[in-house]
């Protein structure tokens, strides 16, 4: 063993905390954050530990870091680089000043495409540079799951591999050359031996030291490196005698950056690195095999590999079982299943030429059958198909990450690597210590190079470090035996530096250390890692200790299916509401999130759209739950409705994204909901937002007096009053209150038999009542009879109009917001009995019918509604599906539409019924814009110190292609604030009006010959 130091490493600056404080905002531009919930989100990674830092800075340049090592050496204080944080084994945490270089580091400085080089900043995402790659050809094809995350300074630090690992190698075999910051200020280009001659005297001196050790220890590196090429533990001193499969240069020479790949942090602080590229593979055909056995999967690895594949990926059945689970990944895992399989092997071949990849497929075919499993191959040579899965595959581990209750799959034997002829005893022999051990794991690999991830399931608060141990111990003897490495992917970190020792040997363990003294003899740059570790078990270190408890809190919403525990090896569930959680499931809720850091993509997917405009932790999902659970284990002081949770959920736009996005299902714009309960009982409420929420109830009185209502858009001056009054942004134009609202225009609504019961929210009945009665037009159009939902006779306030009690939700209040969702379920529980669709516009109000009012204790029939609600696409898309609909529809004048999807639109999966209703127009093309959030989000544009946030979100993808598309162009989008936020933002170049989805199909209706209706105000009758 790596002789474990037993009490954890804490330090304390000299001066102090605020001391160094002080001194680092003198020095540098960048953030520093010093207060105790800033320390608090940089505490975890993707890891089982929790360790506070010093402080975080956020350095704007290497000017800045290079202050903060100066101010950092006088004091003592050791220094921990970071960049998105998705580090499996602790590398990222430790009592140290964290320089996360992610939000402003991020630049790709130069490309040499003679070279075949790439040189960028620490902070570039993978995804990032490979979008910026591909239109010269090249891709760099280290292809983590982490990809649209992932760092190239955290990749390099830990020395990462991709699932194409056989094809392309780790991260060591493609970093040409680091420029670093060295503790002691030196400045250093590490890279091929030979241009190491210009070096400071320092940096020679250095590398002459590191030459000497590598030399001194040929034969210890030959008997004690792992032959393998995944191999990541301890420092890479086999630069100087290559043990790997695969060569680290393509002449055999030395290059020192290889030295600081997988150094995680603990030798110098990297600035630059320059990779290598590679050509961007032209032709990609995968084969899905489908296996009986677990043990059959692993027995075929090294068949297929013969067959020089690009990547062997494996996912068993518990990863199948919960991918089926979540509905953006079931029909994507479904495409890819023949029966009932225990196991699949996703194979892929890649290659310039399209015949040769077939015919890799071609040959997979023929040999499974050849080992006795005919017509198990599933052929996709469809690109988007192939994508779509290995989007299933990279979020494997997070998929397992979803399970429920306090036991939870831990990473700590999670990548053995070991020679392929030995991997399925390995499995079944692994299988069998989990067993002894009363625990179960869930399997996926990169089987082609022998790395088997796997997590037992173990429970941290209880006895998971006796069984993390013992596992660990058993699992070791076996890697041994097989001659594998016991860290064949994530790297060392506060899991498993201790096995540095166990691996490589006391020798070598201490010239470890003699390379780290010789980089950083001060031991300022993240000590514990790798060498001097701390043991793995440690519980102090843990996010979950034992004893760790939550404050008691009684909920407004319920969430009891997660107050659950679970039994690792029957897979089963206790009854919601039995887990033992005081805050009734709301804590394990919030727990759900591992910090895998996901929500930092950057696509255009819908998470995480503040994150994606500010860059700050704060403002990102992971780190509003890791606010939470702070706060909610009293982490944060004795009050939960503290300010640090306001500020870190302040600028959630609760667009539901990560309800759909995030893999392990946290649904951030719910838990505001329930802080906002809590926050509004202790501080109250602001004049504005107590104005927005009341406004279902204030809506009647302002519809009865418009003129008034509309005074703040009228007289000049009124729009700085009220900013200041209200707190809603004088930049805005607000909606225009009506008299012809359209609940008043329709007749009272009378027939019990109609086959569709229009739902009108509050939106679209007071401000754009035009939209509700092209609804009644288009269904009407289609044979369909129609009512018009009114309050039930028995409602206290039957003459109000019905509503979700959206705005009150927002507000937290949650008690109205109940109110009006009884008077819906009340209203519209005879039609759903007999069969009904209930059918609404506004995706925000009418989704609620099928999210939050399950959580609001309203029983059965709360449920039956939501199986019945529909927003109108998805009504006529469903009908058209099963040959229902006939919608006459004539050609319009326009040929193109762009349509903006709403969040809840998006994370409902309610966008395609849009697109396909609206492909029914004969002639008319239409695209989505691959938006996120318009930024409107309900109030939260509105509000005076959102406005410039929202704008930003507006500009990131929507406005400008709203902008770049014609002005015959229709513009179509579903959400009254996202209609209103385009209406605004084109303002200034000539403003665009988008249109709902039921207005450009009222259009095409073939009475209105395909042009401007001519009767926008028919009367609804029943
Ligand atoms: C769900 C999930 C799936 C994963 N899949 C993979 C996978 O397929 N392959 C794989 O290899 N890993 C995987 N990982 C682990 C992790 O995502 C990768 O190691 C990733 O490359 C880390 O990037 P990061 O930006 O998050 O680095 P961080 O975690 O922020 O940092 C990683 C290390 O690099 C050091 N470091 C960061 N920046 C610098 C710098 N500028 N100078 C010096 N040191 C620096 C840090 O101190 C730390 O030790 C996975 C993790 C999760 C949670
Ligand atoms: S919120 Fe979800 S996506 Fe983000 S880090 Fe947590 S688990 Fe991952
Ligand atoms: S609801 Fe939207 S803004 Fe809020 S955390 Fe989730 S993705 Fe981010």
């Amino acid at each position: 063993m790596n002789a474990p130091i037993p009490q954890p490493l804490l330090f304390h600056p000299r001066g102090g905390n605020g001391d160094l404080a002080a001194k680092l905002r003198r020095a540098v531009a960048g953030a520093v954050l010093f207060d105790v919930a800033s320390r608090g989100r940089y505490a975890t990674d993707a890891s089982i530990y929790q360790v506070d830092p010093i402080g975080v800075l956020i350095p704007t340049s290497d000017d800045d870091v290079r202050a903060a090592l100066d101010v950092c050496r006088d004091s003592k204080t050791p220094v921990l680089p970071r960049g998105a944080g998705s580090s499996q084994c602790g590398q990222t945490v430790g009592s140290a000043l964290v320089i996360d270089h992610s939000k402003h580091l991020n630049r790709v400085l130069e490309f040499d495409a003679d070279a075949q080089t790439v040189t960028v900043e620490p902070g570039v995402v993978l995804d990032q540079l490979n979008a910026w790659l591909k239109p010269h050809g090249v891709w760099f094809p280290v292809d983590v799951s982490t990809s649209a995350q992932a760092t190239l300074g955290g990749m390099a630090g830990n020395n990462s591999c991709g699932s194409r690992s056989i094809a392309y190698g780790n991260m060591v075999h493609n970093v040409h050359a680091i420029d670093a910051l060295l503790s002691d200020g030196t400045e250093a280009r590490f890279g091929p031996a030979a241009a190491s001659s210009s070096a400071s005297p320092r940096v020679r001196e250095l590398l002459a030291r590191l030459r000497a050790i590598g030399e001194r220890e040929r034969h210890e590196i030959e008997q004690r490196v792992p032959k393998l090429l995944r191999r990541v533990g301890g420092y890479n001193i086999d630069v100087f005698h290559p043990q790997s499969e695969r060569p680290y240069t393509a002449d055999g020479s030395i290059n020192y950056a290889h030295l600081l790949v997988g150094s995680e942090g603990t030798l110098a602080w990297t600035r630059r690195l320059t990779l290598n590229v590679a050509p961007l593979p032209r032709h990609r055909t995968l084969g899905v095999v489908n296996f009986p056995t677990l043990h059959r999967a692993m027995d075929c690895a090294r068949h297929i590999v013969a067959l020089t594949p690009s990547a062997v990926e494996l996912v068993d059945r518990t990863m199948i079982d919960l991918a089926r689970g979540n509905p953006a990944f079931r029909p994507v895992i479904d495409g890819a299943l023949s029966g009932e399989p225990e196991a699949i092997l996703l194979v892929e071949f890649t290659h310039e030429d399209p015949a040769v990849s077939a015919r890799g497929l071609d040959d997979l075919v023929a040999l499974i059958a050849d080992l006795g499993l005919p017509d198990r191959v599933v052929r996709m040579p469809n690109a988007a198909a192939q994508k779509a899965l290995w989007d299933v595959r990279k979020a494997g581990l997070n998929i397992m990450m979803s399970m429920r209750g306090d036991g939870k799959p831990v990473s700590f034997i999670e990548d053995c690597a070991v020679p392929l002829e030995h991997l399925a005893d390995y499995v079944d022999r692994l299988t069998n210590v989990f067993r002894r051990h009363g625990t179960r794991g869930t399997w996926y690999a990169h089987a082609s190079v022998g790395t088997l991830h796997v997590r037992p399931i173990l429970d941290m608060r209880r006895d998971g470090a006796v069984k993390m141990r013992a596992i660990a111990e058993e699992a070791s003897a076996i890697v041994r035996e097989y001659k594998g490495a016991f860290s064949g992917e994530h790297g060392d970190g506060l899991v498993r530096s201790e096995w540095v020792g166990w691996q490589f040997g006391p020798r070598l363990t201490r010239a470890f250390e003699e390379i780290k003294d010789a980089f950083d003899p001060a031991g300022l740059m993240n000590p514990g890692k790798i060498v001097h570790p701390t043991r793995m078990d440690e519980a102090s270190l843990f996010r979950f200790r034992p004893g760790y408890t939550t404050l008691p809190l009684e909920t407004a919403l319920d969430w009891s299916a997660f107050d659950v525990q679970n039994d690792p090896v029957a897979a089963t569930l206790t009854a919601p509401g039995t887990g033992g959680d005081t805050a009734h499931g709301f804590g394990k809720a919030v727990e759900m999130c591992n910090n895998n850091g996901h929500c930092r993509k950057f696509d255009a997917g819908t998470m995480c759209p503040s994150y994606r405009v500010t860059r700050d932790e704060e403002h990102l999902t992971r780190g509003r739950a890791n606010t939470l659970r702070l706060a909610l284990s009293g982490q944060l002081g004795a009050d939960f409705a503290s300010e640090p949770v306001r500020a870190a959920l302040a600028m959630c736009v609760s667009c539901k994204g990560c309800r759909r996005d995030c893999p392990t299902g946290v649904d951030m714009a719910k838990m505001k909901i329930e802080f906002q309960y809590h926050w509004q009982r202790a501080h109250g409420l602001p004049l504005k937002d107590r104005l927005i929420a009341h406004l279902p109830r204030l809506a009647p009185w302002a519809a009865a007096v418009p003129w008034l209502a509309n005074l703040r858009e009228a007289l000049p001056g009124m729009k700085r009053l009220t900013e200041r009054w209200t707190g809603l942004s004088a930049r805005r134009s607000l909606p225009r209150w009506r008299r012809d609202t359209f609940l008043r225009q329709s007749a009272p609504a009378t027939d019990a038999c109609a086959d569709a019961v229009l739902f009108i929210d509050t939106f679209t009945n007071y401000f754009e009542p035009e939209n509700a009665h092209a609804a009644l037009a288009v269904l009407r159009a289609a044979g369909y009879r129609v009512h018009v939902a009114r309050a039930a006779a028995g409602d206290a306030e039957s003459n109000r109009p019905l509503c979700c009690g959206r705005t009150y939700l927002t507000a937290g209040l949650v008690d109205d917001a109940k109110r009006e969702a009884q008077r819906v379920v009340a209203a519209l529980a005879p039609h759903v009995a007999r069969g009904a669709a209930i059918v609404g516009l506004e995706p925000a109000c009418l989704l609620s019918l099928r999210d939050e009012f399950l959580v609001m204790g309203l029983g059965e029939a709360a449920a039956k509604l939501a199986d019945r609600a529909f927003l109108i696409e998805e009504f006529l898309a469903r009908e058209h599906a099963a040959g229902r609909l006939r919608l006459p529809l004539s050609p319009l004048p326009q040929a193109h539409a762009l349509l903006h999807g709403h969040c809840h639109q998006k994370a409902f999966d309610a966008v395609s019924p849009a697109l396909a209703v609206l492909s029914m127009i004969p002639g008319l093309t239409v695209e989505p814009i691959e938006s996120s959030c318009c930024g409107m989000a309900g109030s939260f544009g509105y509000e005076a110190e959102h406005y410039d946030v929202s704008m930003r979100m507006a500009e990131l993808s929507l406005l400008p292609a709203v902008r770049g598309s014609g002005a015959d162009t229709l513009i179509v989008a579903d959400g009254t604030s996202c209609r209103h936020q385009i209406r605004d933002g084109t303002r200034p170049t000539g403003a665009r009006e988008a249109l709902h989805v039921v207005r450009v199909l009222e259009r095409a209706l073939t009475a209105n010959g395909g042009s401007e209706p001519t009767s926008g105000r028919a009367k609804a009758g029943a």
